[in-house]
């Protein structure tokens, strides 16, 4: 669901902070500047330029706005950064599940293979960075889609609503949304959040069944089935903490 303004940004505010901290964003004001401005380094950092005074919720929006210029330069200023692929193991929080990964390289394409005892086998080639990374995202997306469906309905009968159909994205923008025909998407990454705000994510977009927008009747249903919502949303906010950062290159 599209978000209030003040919503959007300061959700929008919260997912630069994190990737500032994880993949070294900087923000510097300088007296000189008359408006916003972002560099991008050799090293994949990224520093914005901004006049004396500027408002987080304008870094916020300028950030937003760019986003895709911004990836864009990084992916092309350090090609050579690689996280270690595939990972030791995918710890999938919310489902209180550890999957380990085993890798076998040989020749053809990327594969995934699920073994018994929550271990991942992947076999093909090992040494491309791209592959490994889509093959992986796929598996979480399926796997994600397996385990959500059945709580989401679960939930949403309690609640005396009915989901449509279950998709889930890759995207670093939002958690979830609930479209107009009922579909409600959740973002791959709730995977690696706690199981409560897994539960949290899905109670909010169930409600916005009945309540399409953020108005105090759509919060009082959310607290009606989680009365924790507050802190809940907050630690939302901090989730993109807790994603592998080759998730997002
Ligand atoms: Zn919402």
């Amino acid at each position: 669901m599209p978000l209030t303004e003040a919503e959007h940004n300061s959700q929008q505010l919260s997912l630069w902070e994190s990737e500032r901290s994880e993949h070294s964003w900087s923000v510097r004001q300088s007296a000189r500047a008359r408006r916003l401005s972002v560099r991008v380094f050799r090293h994949g950092g990224v520093e914005i330029v901004v006049p004396p005074r500027t408002s987080p919720q304008r870094v916020s929006a300028f950030v937003s706005e760019h986003r895709e210029w911004i990836e864009r330069q990084r992916r092309r200023a350090a090609p050579a950064v690689h996280w270690p692929l595939p990972p030791a193991a995918l710890d999938l929080s919310a489902l209180g599940e550890q999957w380990q990964c085993i890798g076998s390289a040989g020749a053809g394409r990327t594969r995934v293979r699920e073994l018994l005892n929550q271990r991942l086998h992947l076999t093909g080639r090992l040494d491309d960075f791209e592959q490994i990374r889509h093959t992986l995202i796929a598996w979480l997306a399926q796997h994600a889609h397996r385990r959500f469906d059945a709580p989401l309905r679960v939930l949403g009968a309690q609640m005396g609503v009915e989901p449509g159909r279950l998709q889930i994205r890759c995207q670093r923008t939002r958690w979830g949304s609930c479209s107009r025909r009922g579909t409600i998407s959740l973002n791959v990454c709730l995977l690696f959040q706690t199981p409560e705000v897994l539960r949290y994510l899905m109670i909010h977009e169930l409600a916005h069944l009945r309540h399409m927008n953020h108005s105090a009747r759509f919060w009082s249903d959310v607290a009606r089935h989680e009365p924790d919502w507050r802190a809940l949303d907050r630690e939302l906010l901090q989730g993109w903490r807790r994603v592998p950062s080759w998730m997002f290159r």
